[in-house]
């Protein structure tokens, strides 16, 4: 389960906030004062993950519903988050197809980004995957990766 750091408006704390399912629409609340005001952050925790545990962490379920989804502007809110977490990490283009879907852009593009993410994140999970890898350097050797893309 997906553990995020969120700052709370309300308290003033820095808060982790689990996430029960993997939901662009979930509106999360401070376990400390109930207040919704809360603003993502990235955590030393989070960026201590490895890329490999991030991309399983991946719901795909949630991701093919989104892409088949009619919904232009929805989609395109949730390609766009999607892209600012994966296009650098995956070399998807997710960022670009929310601009394409606003322009009036089609559907098969949503169906193409699908199996373009399903292959691209299976194909990061394969590179991930090959032994002999400590965490320190599998984490230099992705972020040398990341500026590549
Ligand atoms: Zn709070």
């Amino acid at each position: 389960m997906p553990i995020y750091q969120y700052d709370c408006a309300g308290c003033g704390k820095r808060v982790d906030v689990l996430l029960r399912r993997v939901d662009p629409d979930a509106r999360p609340q401070c376990p400390q004062c109930g207040d919704a005001r809360l603003t993502r952050v990235m955590s030393a925790f989070v960026r201590g993950r490895t890329a490999r545990q991030r991309i399983e962490e991946i719901d795909q379920t949630a991701v093919a519903a989104r892409l088949q989804h009619n919904n232009v502007p929805e989609f395109a809110r949730w390609a766009r988050r999607e892209g600012a977490q994966w296009d650098e990490e995956l070399g998807t283009n997710y960022g670009e197809l929310a601009e394409r879907a606003e322009a009036g852009d089609v559907k098969w593009e949503h169906i193409d980004a699908d199996h373009g993410f399903r292959a691209k994140a299976g194909e990061r999970l394969r590179e991930l995957s090959r032994p002999e890898r400590s965490p320190a350097s599998g984490d230099a050797r992705d972020a040398a990766r990341g500026h590549a893309y």
